[in-house]
């Protein structure tokens, strides 16, 4: 109820007199800290953006200018819906990543962050790979997209498999591989983990992944903006969030190469489980583990050992 007040507000607020861009942008984020939006300011700045379809830079150069009726109209109804919670990245079609611009819908997780970590260590050993050409990396539940066209975009001898269980995230994902002039080097398929890849034996340079691993009971403890918005399938990892790593490792092994890599992402609490995990695999390397721009693990990585490295 107290929403529905704050909300016919922001209406009347714009609706009588002009409004320039300077006070759209106040009133804007006022609303949405009201609403509990905690980057009220520059959220407001992009949903202006966008009813002008200008850059947000061209604001300020225009900042006493007043709004056409239909921008107000356009701007008030992007704010309600961010209101609503819904990501920013949902509202305007678009997150960068990797300095990449990539299209994002609500059928995909919006990329984080933190996840370019897992797209370093991965160039990093792509680069030291003393190989055979091209690399040939399987990304497990790809999403939009972000590591597979990340990767094909940095290196030139690379051919990516990338699966998915969501065909619609597959198709953003294949948008974002057009945009980005990569589709050459990636296969996008849809299946169930490594079943799209099935006859593909001892065949991977590298598997990577950011599975879901978000433990079914803290669901409703994250930011509304992912528990009402994002899709469960690239949330949840099961009751524990490991259920994944639990059937990446007992298969990567299968469609490795000798030497072979498995990096994946991880929760911030989950390096020493993934670990175990990768020990009890037994045909690898002791996991290393990195750590994100803000300390924390992220990123797990380990060596298939070649059979005559086994006793
Ligand atoms: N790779 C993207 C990224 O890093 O931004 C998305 C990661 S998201 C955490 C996990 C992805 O795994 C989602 O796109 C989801 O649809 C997919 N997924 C979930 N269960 C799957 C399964 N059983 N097999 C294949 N993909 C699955
Ligand atoms: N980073 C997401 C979150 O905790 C989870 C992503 C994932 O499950 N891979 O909000």
């Amino acid at each position: 109820k107290t929403m529905q007040r704050v909300e016919l507000q922001i209406e009347e607020t714009f609706a009588p007199r002009p409004v320039a861009v300077r006070q759209a942008l106040q009133k804007g984020t006022e609303f949405l800290s009201q609403m509990g939006v905690e980057s009220a300011r520059l959220d407001a700045e992009l949903l202006l953006s966008k009813a002008l379809g200008c850059t947000k830079e061209r604001l300020y150069l225009n900042y006493e200018m007043a709004l056409e009726t239909a921008v107000k109209d356009l701007y008030c109804y992007l704010l309600q819906r961010r209101a609503r919670r819904e990501p920013l990245a949902y509202i305007t079609g678009e997150r960068e990543f990797w300095s990449l611009r990539f299209h994002v819908t609500p059928e995909v997780l919006v990329p984080r962050p933190e996840t370019e970590l897992l797209v370093e260590v991965t160039l990093e050993l792509a680069k030291r790979l003393e190989k055979i050409h091209p690399i040939k990396i399987l990304d497990l539940g790809t999403g939009s997209g972000a590591i597979a066209v990340s990767l094909a975009k940095e290196l030139d001898d690379i051919e990516v498999w990338a699966t998915d269980l969501s065909a619609p995230a597959l198709e953003v994902a294949q948008s974002n591989a057009l945009r980005h002039g990569v589709s050459e080097k990636i296969h996008f398929i849809e299946g169930d983990m490594f079943c799209p890849v099935r006859g593909q034996r001892g065949f991977f340079d590298m598997v990577v992944s950011n599975p879901p691993y978000v433990r079914q009971s803290e669901l409703q403890n994250l930011a509304p903006e992912v528990r009402t918005w994002e899709p469960k399938l690239a949330l949840v990892g099961g009751s524990d969030g490991l259920d994944f790593y639990r059937r990446i490792m007992a298969e990567a092994d299968r469609y490795l190469t000798d030497r072979g890599i498995v990096a994946l992402e991880i929760g911030a609490d989950m390096g020493s489980d993934v670990c175990r995990l990768i020990a009890n695999a037994d045909r690898f390397s002791p996991a290393s583990v990195y750590q994100d721009y803000a300390g924390r693990d992220r990123v797990v990585v380990a060596r298939k050992l070649p059979a005559d490295a086994i006793y």
